[in-house]
């Protein structure tokens, strides 16, 4: 595995850190269980996985893409890698992003862009975009990344694979680093639905060390599948209204096929309507996410943790450490933040952000006493070139349109790969349930892929 990865990795630069020696005392340990008999219950036994880098995995660096902790070393282990490993898994790599998951083409880390293995010349989506890229080009049949506004789903669709964002709160975030913690979920990137189901059931688990880890139980996500999958009945909304301007005519069609195929399967066709939730969700996440990721993100001040730089008083200290540790977006996402919870601001910026999101969650609500589940696009467009949307961030954040309405409203969605486009691109469409319902997008997207 490890000989493949290198070789590949000067194209695709996917990766940040390798874990090779851990992997291979795993590896050995899990011989040695196997040949004890104690391999049971342990759905992901030798499985390779890889992990975005702003997941904590004890003795190995944790960067977030950024220079500010290009050379911390987590003291801990995130809870989803003590889920990980119980269940057999081999952790090998950490993967490339977005600096702190800001951005949606992994352009923004301090490591170098990240390649689709589609198309070199193309970005694999972000700010998961090495998980993604990981899953695609074969390094591992499952990886793992954060979903603050889109960030597990625009890259699966970007590199065709699945890519799920859970409902907020169904898996633990102990141990991811915080962007906006009343959106950021973590997920997996696999190339099969029964692969998602797995990594669900070992992944989502009530974990109290995140008091907003819901205590309730899970089904087996498996189970739910295995018998077939049956969707008789199920009724399927589209919006047809975001299905217009602004969307890729290859992309559209796929999202009326995928709907062609359910209801081939005995699903309900209903035709729903979101309100204008397409065109409010995008400023209200720029209000919230950046809201708190301003707040989160003031722990890097040169004394805690990674980066510090010398000076010659606190405040300089701060000012030299923060402005060569962070990069422009991160930068640009902290004084906006700053920005919109100053007092004289906060209730015109933020507490109107609140409302909106509460509207966008009313939507939703009302969305689903119709229909069981909601087919709609998962990006506008299919990837994009390096180098094109980097300078343009409005541009580049309108990429996650029909993804962060999802977040905002802490819903499962995931996005199925569907094949390729006539230029040869993978295209996908996004599946979303009511909380707590990813069976039912498991059900669906099996019919799908
Ligand atoms: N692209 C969005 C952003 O830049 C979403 C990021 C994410 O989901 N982590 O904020």
């Amino acid at each position: 595995v490890f000989e493949e990865i290198k070789s590949k990795e000067d194209k695709l630069n996917a990766l940040i850190t390798l874990m090779e020696e851990k992997a291979k005392t795993r590896a050995k340990e899990i011989d040695k269980e196997v040949f004890e008999g104690r391999w049971r219950d342990k759905p992901l036994l030798g499985v390779p996985v890889i992990l975005k880098d702003n997941i904590c995995v004890k003795g190995y660096p944790t960067s977030c893409g950024s220079k500010m902790l290009e050379k911390w070393v987590s003291p801990y282990d995130a809870s989803i890698v003590t889920y990980l490993e119980e269940a057999g898994a081999i952790l090998i790599g950490k993967s490339n992003m977005d600096e702190f998951a800001m951005g949606s083409s992994t352009e923004h880390s301090a490591f170098g862009p990240t390649s689709n293995p589609w198309d070199l010349e193309r970005v694999p989506g972000g700010s998961s975009g090495g998980s993604a890229a990981s899953v695609a080009a074969g390094y591992a049949p499952m990886a793992f990344g954060s979903d603050t506004g889109g960030s597990i789903r625009q890259p699966a669709a970007f590199c065709g694979v699945h890519g799920m964002k859970p409902t907020y709160g169904l898996v633990s975030r102990y141990g991811l680093v915080a962007f906006s913690s009343s959106l950021d979920q973590i997920g997996p990137f696999t190339r099969t639905v029964g692969d998602m189901a797995l990594a669900l059931d070992v992944i989502a688990k009530h974990d109290p060390k995140d008091s907003t880890c819901w205590t309730g139980s899970r089904p087996s996500y498996y189970e739910s599948i295995a018998k077939g999958a049956d969707i008789k009945g199920m009724r399927v909304g589209i919006v047809r209204d975001f299905m217009e301007e602004g969307l890729d005519a290859e992309l559209a069609h796929a999202v009326e096929q995928g709907l062609d195929i359910l209801v081939e399967n005995g699903a309900v066709p209903v035709d729903l309507n979101l309100g204008d939730i397409k065109e409010c969700a995008l400023p209200c996440y720029y209000i919230i996410a950046p809201a708190e990721a301003s707040s989160n993100l003031a722990r890097y001040d040169g004394v805690r943790y990674g980066l510090r730089e010398e000076a010659y008083s606190l405040l300089e200290q701060y000012i030299k450490t923060r402005g060569k540790g962070f990069g422009d977006e991160v930068k640009r996402r902290i004084m906006i933040g700053t920005f919109v919870l100053s007092s004289g601001y906060y209730d015109a910026y933020y507490l109107r952000g609140l409302k909106v999101r509460k509207y966008v969650c009313d939507k939703f609500k009302e969305a689903f006493s119709k229909v069981d589940i909601i087919v709609m696009p998962s990006t506008p467009t299919p990837p994009f070139k390096k180098g094109e949307l980097v300078n343009d961030p409005i541009q580049m954040y309108l990429s996650d349109i029909f993804t962060l309405p999802v977040n905002l409203a802490g819903l499962p969605g995931m996005s199925v790969w569907m094949g390729q486009n006539k230029a040869g691109l993978p295209k996908s469409i996004q599946i979303i349930a009511p909380k707590w319902h990813e069976s039912r997008i498991l059900r669906a997207a099996m019919k799908i892929e």
